[in-house]
């Protein structure tokens, strides 16, 4: 996993806010803004501004800030499932393949007789 500089982080910004980020990207995004509170800020103020306007039209108020942070947390809950079960699925195949090992030695050493 690659990290990203500011300069790209702000770039995926507008992306973000619209949901149209994506797979490493949007990990790569919220794993710098976490870091970054430059970066975090600025999303704020974008976050803010974009959702304000379209509420506004629609007359609702909710706590956009909070808001923020839960989108950012569900986005990271979807994320570690999505790596967590390659990994699960990796340690799966090496299981597997003990498994094959094994038995392909306890045939050998009952089909010659050899004790491992
Ligand atoms: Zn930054």
């Amino acid at each position: 996993m690659e990290y990203i500089d500011c300069t790209t982080c702000e770039q995926n910004m507008n992306a973000f806010i619209e949901n149209k980020l994506v797979g490493e990207n949007v990990w790569q995004f919220i794993t710098h803004v976490e870091k970054c509170s430059e970066c975090y800020e600025e999303l704020e103020t974008r976050y803010l501004i974009a959702e304000a306007l379209g509420r506004l039209e629609n007359g609702e108020s909710i706590d956009l800030r909070k808001e923020l942070l839960q989108k950012i947390r569900y986005i990271k809950r979807a994320m570690y499932i999505h790596y967590f079960h390659e990994d699960a699925l990796r340690i799966f195949e090496i299981f597997s393949m003990i498994i094959i090992v094994y038995e392909f030695l306890s045939f050998v050493s009952g089909y010659f007789g050899i004790v491992f």
